[in-house]
């Protein structure tokens, strides 16, 4: 079956500066929820208004569900950067100029706002009342009218409070169980796309450094490593051939990946490194962003 979005060397570049989106190739299969993430500036807004036709690549082709991106028929609901919306109507006004845009029925409007969790009373208030959750919210209500094949987010979780951020995931998940639906996510929040996610593609500078299923990218276990002079200690592990993160948050402890715990303790030990904690762990997301974007650095 093809895949809800091929790129295929897409490339866009802005004047004269480095490409911002540079030969890239990506692969979202359908019913992924595909976590699309890199640092700020790396490309991710600029791909995502490329494959919904907002901007026009310099080289390169898209695909959606197999077809040419000029070509498909497919419908794609899209929030990319701060929701636009109406703010002196109400949510459901606000949806029902949408709706009749697309030449939908009325109770096309229910069913979505059913499905974000927008009850009836907050769709009646002004949506210039509205907490920027509330707001989210409604706006991906609007991207799913006429339930689309393909949903495109851009930083849906931007600038919500922990309460919101839990919604938005119960959100996002529920998404793909409700049609046959796939899911582009982009964000920062690494931690959270972590939980949410089955696909990952990494951007840096416009070009692909790992696109994967999360299971699979999170298969390898990485030995947390503690040592009275954890820098000499990451000159040997590096030495050695391993690959190691070092700059993690305040106080956490090294991680090494590529190597079982008794060969990297008995190197350090070897080297007369005093060991003070060693033990093992599942790579979290942010463990392989960092070692990714670490070793294209
Ligand atoms: P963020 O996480 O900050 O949203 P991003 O990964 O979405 O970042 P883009 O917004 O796609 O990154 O930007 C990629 C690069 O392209 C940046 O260097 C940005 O300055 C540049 N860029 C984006 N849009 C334009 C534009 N309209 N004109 C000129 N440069 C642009």
């Amino acid at each position: 079956m093809s895949a809800a979005l091929e790129t295929s060397a897409l490339t866009k570049r802005f004047g004269k500066a480095p490409a911002a989106v540079d030969n890239l190739s990506i692969t979202v299969p359908r019913r992924a929820i595909y976590g699309f993430l890199g640092a700020n500036g790396a490309g991710k807004t600029t791909t995502l208004k490329l494959v919904l036709g907002l901007l026009r690549p310099d080289a390169g082709s898209i695909r959606l569900f197999g077809k040419p991106r000029a070509e498909a028929s497919a419908r794609i609901g899209s929030l990319i950067e701060t929701p636009s919306l109406y703010d002196h109507l109400t949510g459901r006004e606000n949806l029902d100029i949408a709706r009749r845009l697309l030449g939908l029925p009325p109770r096309e409007i229910d069913r979505v706002l059913e499905i974000v969790d927008l009850d009836r009373s907050a769709a009646r208030r002004r949506a210039g009342g509205y907490s920027l959750g509330m707001r989210q919210r409604l706006a991906i209500a609007r991207a799913l009218l006429g339930s689309p094949q393909l949903l495109i987010l851009d930083e849906p979780a931007n600038g919500l409070d922990p309460d919101g951020i839990r919604d938005m995931r119960t959100l996002l998940r529920r998404l793909p169980e409700i049609g046959d639906m796939t899911l582009i996510v982009s964000s920062h929040l690494l931690s959270e796309v972590e939980l949410v996610a089955t696909h990952v593609g990494l951007l840096h500078r416009g070009r692909l450094l790992v696109e994967a299923p999360l299971d699979q990218l999170r298969g390898d276990e990485a030995v947390e490593v503690a040592t009275a002079d954890p820098a000499q200690s990451a000159r040997i592990l590096i030495d050695a051939g391993f690959s190691v993160v070092t700059n993690r948050p305040a106080n956490a402890p090294m991680l090494v990946t590529g190597a079982q715990p008794a060969a990297i303790a008995s190197l350090l030990v070897a080297r007369g490194q005093s060991l003070s904690h060693l033990s093992t762990r599942r790579q979290s997301l942010e463990t392989i962003y960092h070692d990714q974007i670490g070793r294209a650095a």
